[in-house]
């Protein structure tokens, strides 16, 4: 069973131009590139223009959306999802605290993944002076203070502008210092040999 859509109301955009706003959707959603299932919040048909479409886009409870016909690649829409199926925690709250739906009898595992508690991508250890315990006399390889990771060390800078050497830009390995409770892993320094936040944390209690 699809499910009742919100008008596509919003405060920006341009001229109507011929789009048609769809009263039902299938619930999930998920264009490609997507981690998890999302829900339709509205939806809009656009009539084929400037040499592109008819397209249809979706928009997500969340704030994204996904579109048909999209250079991006496919977009799947279903009903409902084989159990385990992950679902974005953000959408279904917000689908359901609007009474979009009846609440399902079992939930799908819900995520959400704050910006600030996802492991970044690049250890906060790289290129970083005081962040690096040498392994050797002639600086050529370390250890990451900020993520156990052995690599290779270079100079800092360039030329004249040269400010000290660190390790080179790495991804995270598997001692990744705990993220500040406060600034995740924006704010990791060298303090005394070891990783720490910026702020203090988790030194001694002042
Ligand atoms: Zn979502
Ligand atoms: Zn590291
Ligand atoms: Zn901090």
């Amino acid at each position: 069973m699809p499910v009742a859509l919100l008008p596509p109301v919003t405060t920006s955009g341009g001229n109507w131009y011929g789009q048609t706003a769809l009263t039902t959707a299938p619930r999930y959603v998920r264009g490609r590139g997507n981690s998890r299932w999302h829900r339709v919040r509205s939806a809009i048909d656009n009539p084929a223009s400037h040499g592109r479409g008819p397209w249809t886009t979706y928009n997500y409870w969340c704030g994204p959306f996904a579109q048909t016909s999209d250079d991006r690649g496919p977009l799947w829409l279903v009903d409902d999802l084989p159990p385990g199926e992950p679902v974005c925690g953000t959408c279904v709250g917000r689908a359901l605290g609007a009474g979009q739906d009846d609440v399902p009898a079992g939930l799908p595992p819900l995520v959400f993944s704050p910006r600030w508690q996802a492991p970044p991508s690049t250890c906060p250890g790289s290129n970083r002076q005081n962040l690096v315990e040498p392994l050797d006399a002639r600086l050529r390889v370390g250890r990451c203070l900020a993520c156990g990771a052995h690599d290779s060390i270079r100079a800092l800078g360039r030329g004249y502008s040269s400010y000290g050497w660190g390790l080179v830009k790495h991804a995270p390995g598997t001692d990744l210092i705990q993220p500040c409770p406060f600034h995740g892993w924006h704010r990791i320094v060298g303090k005394d040999g070891r990783a720490a936040c910026d702020c203090g944390w988790p030194g001694g209690a002042p």
